[in-house]
């Protein structure tokens, strides 16, 4: 498994704390170079990671020059074979679909395009700085169909400022109209230091929704995306048969990654995470590229395990942890259990769907 950063926002969306920068032009043909220094100089760690899934996210990667993703992938298939590759994601802003930008993808080995959509409103879209309109988000999704892309995951939120229960519901029932086979749904995190927080710090008449209508709009978009077929199969994630995204679910099955870019983050799939540092002119300009590591404790790895796989509705096999963790897993599942909140099947602990929804605060219980 392979991500690669893709730093570079045409513009910045009022509630995001991603690292990005609008200056990409200036920056793309320097930034490239240093990929493909840093995918040379981690060439063992590309080969035991395995090119199996790609995921290019960002960022922006859709402001990446085309002509430079293809040398990335050429470069790439020089340090790792791509010749298993089975799936290989790009993140696209619905604005820069365009049909030049189509063709360049098809001459890639990207089979799957992640579409940051987040809501078909153009209020909503406004309010959140993002640059296109919802007519361009179901243009842009034509387009990636007519060119014979299927695989294809649109992004939405909910919880947003002003957003009602009735405004969501329209909105999911319009996403899951256009048939799109994965959906992304996240709950807006109102992180410190945006302009959205300042926003509602400034202006009193901004109210976000309670906590109830949040789980309210949770649970109509969860009852909806299962009626139209899909599988609710991690916490924010929704696929119709066979679209589950490969790369995420190896995330959640402890798979080891590398990650190149600035900011990327890495792990061995046993002891080792790393990450890159988040500098751009850094990353740059160094002969390698800045990072940090830390290796995990036992502790810290069984919080990873029980985090991770408890996510997904494959859950949490028991056989996986040591007699002492999976009896103590078990005495804190116990309440959970009591409560409908958690199921245990034949050995493998899951959240029942009513318990997917608070899933972050009984995860907490697990946590050592
Ligand atoms: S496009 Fe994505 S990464 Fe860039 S500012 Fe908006 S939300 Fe953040």
């Amino acid at each position: 498994m392979i991500y690669l950063h893709v730093p570079f926002c045409k513009s910045r969306c009022v509630y995001c704390d991603f690292f990005s920068t609008t200056n990409g032009p200036a920056w793309h043909e320097r930034y490239m170079e240093a990929v493909l220094r840093e995918a040379e100089q981690r060439r063992d760690e590309l080969g035991r990671a395995r090119a199996d899934t790609i995921y290019i996210g960002g960022g922006t990667p859709s402001q990446l020059p085309p002509a430079l993703l293809q040398c990335f992938f050429e470069r790439l298939d020089a340090q790792c074979s791509l010749s298993a590759l089975q799936e290989c994601t790009v993140e696209a802003n619905p604005d820069d679909v365009t049909p030049e930008w189509v063709s360049a993808l098809k001459d890639t080995p990207v089979n799957r395009v992640s579409m940051g959509v987040q809501s078909l409103n153009d209020g909503v879209l406004g309010f959140l700085g993002r640059r296109h309109t919802a007519k361009q988000a179901l243009e842009a999704l034509d387009l990636l169909r007519g060119a014979g892309y299927e695989n294809i995951s649109l992004d939405l939120m909910f919880g947003l400022p002003g957003q009602n229960i009735s405004q969501w519901e329209e909105n999911v029932k319009a996403m899951l109209e256009v048939s799109a086979p994965h959906l992304s749904a996240y709950a807006l995190q109102l992180e410190e230091g945006t302009l959205l927080a300042k926003r509602l710090a400034q202006d009193k008449t901004l109210r976000l929704p309670s906590d109830d209508e949040v789980a309210e709009m949770y649970d109509f978009l969860v009852r909806a995306a299962r009626d139209a077929g899909m599988e609710h199969y991690e916490i924010s994630n929704f696929a119709k048969p066979g679209y589950r995204a490969q790369h995420n679910s190896g995330y959640w099955k402890g798979l080891p990654y590398v990650g190149l870019g600035p900011g990327a983050h890495s792990y061995d799939g046993a002891f080792c995470r790393r990450w890159n540092l988040g500098s751009l002119e850094d990353y740059c300009n160094a002969p390698s590229a800045p990072f940090e590591e830390e290796v995990l404790t036992e502790e810290e790895r069984y919080n990873e395990t029980v985090m991770t796989r408890l996510r997904t509705s494959d859950g949490l096999n028991l056989a996986e942890l040591d007699e002492k963790r999976r009896n103590d897993t078990l005495k804190t599942a116990k309440p959970h259990l009591k409560r409908g909140m958690m199921m245990l099947e034949e050995g493998v602990l899951r959240f029942s769907e009513q318990g997917f929804f608070v899933s972050n605060d009984i995860i907490s219980d697990f946590m050592l």
